[in-house]
């Protein structure tokens, strides 16, 4: 009986590194997109409660790291207080740890990555080494100079440094249309971008955001 109750087990175990188990089928991973000032980290908290995923946020994750003076923290400010980009090989080491420090995750919301084609890349292998995979690119559209409004407001009370220098401001959306705008075409190509008015109150774009993301 026990030899017979321990195969079973064996097998099952066996199964579960063969197939994608029906939790990793079923999980919904999002990339909240759109320029700095759209609104992906205020909508990401929402949304992470709303539908019981994680919420990366990699800025988040710089911002702590430098609260904490790490090495990482002091590399990603350097690049941060310009306005630029941090590079590819740190951004997308740091994120793949963060995926795997919640390895029992529903599924992501990711915000603020990927913004370069070589962090798409390396998301789509990091969710198919998971068997699992991007649902959707829900993208927040919003003009420029609504943008720099938003963050010169929220740099009033949000210590950003990056926030407080309307000069950084115009920098981070300049490194948005250099680098990250194109990513759209890389979901675009994949059927998986949807774009959502990002103007409006926090609740109204909820509900655009709820409407995508019921429908995936
Ligand atoms: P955010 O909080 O998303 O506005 O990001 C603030 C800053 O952190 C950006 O201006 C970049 O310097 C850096 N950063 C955040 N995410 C990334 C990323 N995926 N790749 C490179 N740099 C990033």
């Amino acid at each position: 009986m026990w030899q017979f109750l321990t195969s079973l087990f064996r097998k099952k175990d066996y199964q579960l590194k063969r197939y994608p188990s029906s939790r990793e089928l079923h999980m919904k991973n999002i990339v909240l997109f759109g320029p700095p000032g759209a609104g992906k980290g205020t909508q990401a908290e929402v949304l992470k409660e709303k539908y019981e995923l994680v919420h990366i946020s990699t800025g988040d994750v710089f911002r702590y790291n430098i609260k904490n003076e790490t090495d990482l923290g002091t590399l990603a400010k350097s690049y941060m207080d310009q306005g630029h980009l941090v590079p590819d090989e740190v951004t997308i080491n740091m994120l793949n740890a963060e995926v795997e420090k919640n390895a029992g995750a529903n599924g992501f919301i990711f915000d603020g990555f990927p913004r370069t084609a070589a962090q798409a890349e390396a998301l789509a292998q990091l969710m198919e080494e998971k068997s699992s995979q991007i649902n959707a690119m829900v993208a927040l559209e919003v003009d420029d100079e609504i943008l720099v409004g938003r963050l010169l407001e929220r740099g009033k009370s949000s210590g950003r440094p990056d926030d407080a220098n309307e000069e950084v401001i115009r920098e981070r959306i300049a490194e948005y249309y250099r680098k990250t705008d194109i990513l759209k075409e890389f979901y675009q190509a994949q059927d998986k971008y949807h774009g959502v008015d990002g103007v409006g109150s926090i609740e109204e774009i909820t509900v655009r955001l709820s409407e995508v993301i019921d429908n995936l």
